[in-house]
């Protein structure tokens, strides 16, 4: 994975799997993994048992990591998912939508 462009707090809109066409909020990034957890897609039921803290246990909704390919990231300025660039370099580098050029 060739440097991460999306950080947590960006909005994000879903290009692939059964939640495409979805956007939400970054909530989670794995650069590593190259996984991503973004509010309200891919969410799942899970089945909890009984602890300490949750008593009754039961059934909670819980989002599931998606693949950082399948998310782009959407322009604060056109508010359309955008391939982003980068300009300048090290601490001055700053992503820019290939869109409509703004700096995000
Ligand atoms: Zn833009």
């Amino acid at each position: 994975m060739p440097g991460v462009r999306i950080k947590k707090d960006d909005t994000v809109m879903v290009i692939g799997g059964k939640d495409r066409g979805k956007t939400g909020r970054v909530v989670n990034v794995v650069p590593r993994d190259g996984k991503v957890m973004v509010e309200g897609v891919a969410r799942q039921h899970k089945h909890t048992k009984p602890t300490a803290k949750n008593r009754k246990g039961g059934i909670i909704l819980k989002e599931q990591f998606v693949d950082l390919s399948n998310v782009q990231l959407v322009c604060k300025s056109c508010g359309r998912p955008s391939r982003i660039g980068h300009i300048g370099e090290g601490v001055e580098k700053v992503r820019v939508c290939k869109r409509c050029g703004a700096e995000l």
